[in-house]
Parts: structure tokens; sequence; C-alpha cells
């Protein structure tokens, strides 16, 4: 048995659908006090209202620094500060290097690299004061392990994300900080539908379990690194896609049958 996690404060940046969505829920169900943002403030409230517990939302862009401040300074006021920070916020636009623009590249790298920077550095000052923070990033299997034509700019900024946390992890270590991160692989989400229904049918044909990933399966890995029980864990990554980076080739898969 874990010991509870009722009480803390949580900040999921980009918790208003997806894989965000679902860790806000689970740390919500197991009795936490969780803020989440996103760049819609109709849909951030709706999620907020959709969740169980206690759970409310900021309209924030975890892209600029002013925003993360501000995300920081609401916690502090809302939740008394900042026990957990799930930097998830994300996006995965397609674009295959020989077209990508300055500004492509410039939008997934100032997202899902610099935002996971800038959430980090603002919510330092209450990690520190909580005494037994937790920064969860997420980031991807595409990038630190597989590849997929259109995300070069992608798994760059998910890549980076790990060479932030090796580097975090050591300079925060001494506040009782830990940084870890989960690495999803095909998780039903609103943005993994966007890519369309081939997109889904071909990589759930991928996955030896042989189902896309639910936004609870992040959910609880994430719940697992902020326990105290996970509390010497720190700079390490955690694939949570139902063994789909394991087949050698399609033959593999083909054989299993
Ligand atoms: P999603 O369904 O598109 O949700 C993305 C969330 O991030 C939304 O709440 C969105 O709200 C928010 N967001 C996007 N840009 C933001 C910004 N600049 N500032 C604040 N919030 C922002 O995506 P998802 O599939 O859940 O993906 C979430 C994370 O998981 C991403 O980091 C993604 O790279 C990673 N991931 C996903 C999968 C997958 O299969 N789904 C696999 C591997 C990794 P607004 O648009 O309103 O801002």
């Amino acid at each position: 048995m874990f010991t509870s996690i009722a009480g803390r404060a949580v900040v999921v940046t980009g918790g208003t659908r997806g894989i965000g969505k679902g860790i806000a829920s689970v740390f919500a169900r197991n009795g936490a006090r969780v803020l989440i943002t996103g760049r819609d403030d109709e849909i951030g409230r709706t999620a907020a209202d959709e969740l169980p517990g206690e759970v409310t939302f900021l309209e924030a862009d975890t892209a600029l620094r002013e925003d993360c401040r501000r995300m920081a300074a609401i916690a502090e006021e809302r939740l008394g500060g900042v026990d957990v920070l799930c930097a998830n916020a994300g996006i995965f636009p397609d674009s295959r290097l020989e077209d990508m623009s300055e500004e492509d590249l410039d939008a997934v790298l100032a997202v899902n690299l610099k935002g996971t920077i800038l959430a980090v550095q603002a919510c330092l000052p209450a990690l520190r004061r909580s005494g037994r923070g937790r920064v969860i990033l997420t980031s991807s299997i595409t990038g630190p392990i597989t590849g997929f034509p259109g995300w070069t700019a992608y798994g760059a900024s998910k890549a980076g994300q790990l060479g932030f946390m090796r580097t975090a992890a050591i300079e925060l270590a001494s506040s009782g900080i830990t940084v870890n991160a989960i690495l999803p692989g095909n998780i039903a989400t609103e943005g993994l539908a966007s890519l369309g229904p081939e997109y889904a049918a071909g990589m759930t044909a991928a996955i030896p379990l042989r189902r896309l990933g639910s936004v609870d399966d992040i959910g609880y890995a994430a719940l697992f690194f902020a326990t105290d029980e996970a509390a010497y864990i720190s700079g390490q990554t955690i694939v949570v896609d139902g063994g789909q980076v394991l087949p050698e080739s399609p033959e593999a898969m083909a054989a299993a049958g």
C-alpha cells in the first residue's frame, strides 16, 4: 500500500484534455488538490467542472515565462504551494523536414521544450518549500527511443526534455525534489484522434498488448512518481506503451500471433 497523496498540491500543464486531463483525474481521485492549465478558457473551465474532486483551471500558455510565473502564483494562492508539477503540455504538428518553416520549428520547441523548462523554473520556490517536490515530465517514445516521419522537431523536443531532466535532477536533489519522465506510446487522446483513424489503427497493430493506451495508464505512472515510496527515484524514465518499442520487426509481431 502506498502512502496517500491526499491533500497534495498538484499542477498539471495542458490538463484540459487528453493525457493531462487523465493525470489530473487520477490525482484528484486520490484526494490531491489540482490546478490544470491550458490556453482555451472554455475547454479549461469545462474540464475542471467535469473532473472529480478538487480541480480548478487557469488559462496560461506554458511557452510564456510570464504565464508560467502567474501559474505558480495562482497555485500558491489556491493550493498553498506546489508539491507536484506535471509538465505535460505539448503539441505534435506533422511537419516534414523539407517543408518545415522556422515558425513550425519554433512553435514545437517553444511549447514542448522551453515550456517544460519555464514551468519547472517558475514552480521551483514552491517545490523547494514542499520538502518533497516532484517534477513529472510527459515526454514520449518518439524522439528518445523511436522515430516517425513528420516528427523531427517533435522528437527533438521530447528527447530534449530528457536532457533537461538529467541535469535538473542533479541540481534539485539537494532540495529533495525528484525529476522523472513518462514516455507514453500511443495514447487515446483528442490529440491522437486528430491524426486520423488510419494512424490509430496502424499503431494499434504495432502494439503487442493490441490496444492504444488510456489516459489513466499515464496517470497512474505519474501517481507512482509522486508517492513517498518513489522518493529515491530521480532522473529516470518509464515507458508506458503496451510494449510498442519491443518488436524488432513486423515479423516479430506476426510471429506473436
Ligand atoms: P492533446 O489531447 O492535444 O492535449 C494537449 C493539452 O496541452 C491540452 O490541454 C492543450 O490545451 C494543452 N496545451 C497545448 N499547448 C499548450 C500551451 N502552449 N500552453 C498550455 N497548454 C497547452 O495532447 P495529448 O495527446 O494529451 O498529449 C499530451 C502530452 O503527451 C504532450 O506533451 C504529448 O507530446 C505527449 N504524448 C502524447 C502521446 C499520445 O499518444 N497522445 C504520446 C506520447 C507523448 P490548449 O490547446 O487549450 O492549450
